[in-house]
């Protein structure tokens, strides 16, 4: 799915930052680079800055449009330091990780990125769907371009992880409500037996109990474990 994002960068000034871009990607599990109209091509300046990632330099696609950059995609996503462009309809970054993962599985999604100095234009902009904005400090909004994408996989990658853990359904066995009554029947009686809970004067202990259990979420083996504590107070109690 992360195969269908690609990382759009618009006539960037500085190699440093193509390579900052490669590293920001790799890191997040994002490999498709193109560079629209590079002024100048990697050298290796991009490789320093890239680190391990000059795998996804060497594969960058480099077209001379931005239109040809984005023709085979069904959604292009564009990026602004500005937080209102042209009335668009605009995402932030988590928002924007939700469309694009939705949609990666469908067709190809590209996320574009502006000029250091000058961000993309309003042509430019226009050839998107949605414009994305990271909810930066008003009076100084303009991140560094690969902070900019850094960002903006992140939250790619956490929504990626999730819809992944949410797949293979990998929870933990949690007890079933008769179990965890069982457990706090059990807890009862045992501080009854101990006298910390004076069964004619219970206050509300054993609801603040339930509430720090509950809270905490045991999983059924943490229960047992609970379970197996509380039968070697009632032995060493003798109230077994
Ligand atoms: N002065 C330019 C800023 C360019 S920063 C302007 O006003 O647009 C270079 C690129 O980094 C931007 O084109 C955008 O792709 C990205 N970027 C920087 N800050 C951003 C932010 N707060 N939200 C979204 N993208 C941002």
């Amino acid at each position: 799915m992360l195969d269908n994002i690609r990382i759009v960068l618009v006539n960037t000034s500085h190699t440093g930052n193509i390579g900052s871009v490669a590293r920001a990607m790799k890191t997040m599990g994002l490999s498709k680079l193109t560079l629209v109209d590079p002024v100048q091509e990697p050298d290796s300046h991009a490789s320093a800055l890239a680190a391990g990632a000059t795998d996804i330099l060497a594969s960058a696609t480099i077209v001379d449009t931005l239109q040809e950059a984005i023709a085979d995609c069904g959604l292009v996503i564009a990026t602004s330091a500005r937080n209102r462009t042209l009335d668009w309809p605009l995402l932030g970054p988590r928002d924007c990780a939700t469309k694009v993962l939705d949609e990666a599985g469908k067709h190809q999604v590209a996320l574009v990125f502006g000029r250091e100095n000058s961000g993309l234009t309003n042509e430019e902009l226009q050839l998107s769907q949605f414009h994305l904005h990271i909810p930066t400090n008003p009076d100084y909004s303009s991140l560094n371009l690969a902070m900019a994408v850094q960002t903006v996989s992140y939250e790619l990658r956490m929504q990626w992880l999730a819809s992944k853990q949410r797949a293979t359904g990998d929870l933990p066995e949690y007890p079933r409500a008769e179990d965890l009554e069982r457990f706090y029947q059990h807890l009862e009686t045992t501080l009854g037996d101990t006298g910390f809970i004076v069964p004619q004067h219970p206050g509300q202990v054993m609801t603040k109990l339930r509430r720090l259990f509950n809270r905490a979420r045991p999983e059924e083996n943490e229960i047992n474990i609970l379970r197996g504590m509380l039968a070697s107070i009632d032995k060493s109690t003798g109230n077994t």
